[in-house]
């Protein structure tokens, strides 16, 4: 018997091959109209995603750190000033705010959201004197609680961004999809996302008008009407083609999130039934070794970007062996804190971030992807099982 097919960590071939008729008279409509820069496409996506994220505005560029970088630069965040931020994220939420001249200033992390808190943005903006914003991550897909967060900016005086690469489509306990709780919510088509473009692309949200007109002009050098410059903007427009492909794959977005969701659950279900308790209990409390996510308020929506447990940090890399030598794939998302980055040395907390270190040592992601078989799901479980139980 040949052996199983390998339970892999995304899979865009089987995706793309669900939609290939219909992505490509898409992509043969983008050539044969000759405008391949910004234009109707662009547009057209726009105002499906603005409607989509419930926003007024919905600004398209070039990537997430795109989105990063214009709202940050909309938001007059720049040389010398302090942005707060998670100390637990992908890379480009720390990396975008160096790249204006800014200092992030990190957040430590709750075990249960590994997002910030109230509390911990309070702690880290005890020592700033240039705050100029409040960056919150919606990490893993999980929708952060925003009302006591953008309580906590607003006595700090400055404005919330929300990078929602990872959340497109979720909702917090409001009701409200991220995206358009802060001043500007920011989005990625990187093709491991959600929302997968078929290269790069961004998106930024706004419900602010004024907000949205200057970041569509930071997007293309800020160039204004007559070809005026007022400002010095950035090249951070989307590919028609991009667009194009987007259009074709959003209508099945929510579909695939619901995918997600049945497969989370399935994965929630089978660990507790094996023992495991969810994140808010730690590792040590007992029970399977195994911490899965913590419930979300209703009607909260969890868009499981990623679906991420916790194990022991002393056998988690044994685990992802185990797990590989019986074909299935699992990932480390991410395996250090941002102020443990070399980069980042500098902007280190004296005191560390302790939750931020323990969930970089003992997070681990499983397949979750909306082209998952449910047989597929069985083997990831019997096989952590198999190493958990033992
Ligand atoms: C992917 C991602 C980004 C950056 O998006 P790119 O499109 O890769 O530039 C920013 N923040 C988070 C949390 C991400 O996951």
């Amino acid at each position: 018997m040949p052996a199983p097919a390998r339970v892999r960590m995304l899979d865009l071939a089987a995706q793309h091959a669900a939609l290939g008729d219909e992505l490509r008279a898409a992509l043969e409509g983008v050539l044969a109209s000759g405008q391949l820069v910004l234009g109707p496409e662009v547009e057209a996506l726009e105002r499906e995603l603005a409607d989509f994220c419930e926003t007024a505005h919905a600004v398209a560029c070039g990537s997430g750190t795109d989105a990063l970088r214009l709202a940050l630069t909309a938001l007059d965040v720049g040389a010398g000033d302090e942005v707060l931020c998670p100390g637990f994220s992908f890379f480009a939420s720390a990396g975008a705010i160096a790249l204006q001249g800014a200092r992030p200033v990190f957040a430590d992390v709750d075990p249960a959201s590994c997002g910030v808190t109230p509390a911990s943005l309070r702690q880290a903006a005890r020592g700033c004197s240039r705050l100029r914003a409040v960056l919150v991550v919606h990490l893993y897909g999980r929708p952060l609680e925003l009302a006591p967060l953008l309580d906590v900016a607003r006595e700090l005086g400055v404005p919330l961004i929300e990078d929602a690469a990872q959340a497109i489509g979720a909702r917090d306990a409001s009701g409200r999809r991220v995206g358009g709780h802060g001043a500007v919510g920011c989005f990625s088509f990187y093709p491991t996302k959600n929302l997968a473009g078929a290269g790069e692309g961004g998106l930024c949200t706004t419900d602010d008008p004024a907000l949205a007109a200057r970041i569509a002009r930071l997007r293309n050098h800020g160039q204004g009407p007559d070809q005026r410059h007022v400002e010095v903007g950035f090249n951070a427009r989307m590919d028609a083609l991009q667009a194009a492909v987007l259009r074709v794959k959003l209508p099945h977005l929510e579909p695939w999130t619901e995918a997600r969701r049945a497969h989370a659950a399935g994965y929630d279900a089978a660990f507790a039934a094996a023992g495991a308790r969810d994140a808010r209990a730690p590792l040590d409390a007992g029970g399977l070794p195994l911490r899965t996510p913590a419930p979300l308020v209703a009607p909260a929506g969890h868009v499981y970007h990623q679906y991420v447990v916790r194990v022991p940090a002393a056998r988690r890399a044994a685990l992802i062996a185990h797990l590989a030598e019986r074909g299935v794939e699992s990932a480390v998302y991410y395996p250090l804190g941002l102020h443990q980055q070399p980069c980042f040395a500098d902007a280190a907390p004296a005191a560390g971030l302790p939750a931020t270190e323990a969930a970089a040592r003992e997070v681990l992601a499983l397949p979750v992807h909306e082209q998952l078989a449910p047989d597929q799901l069985g083997r990831v479980v019997d096989a952590v099982l198999e190493f958990l139980s033992a």
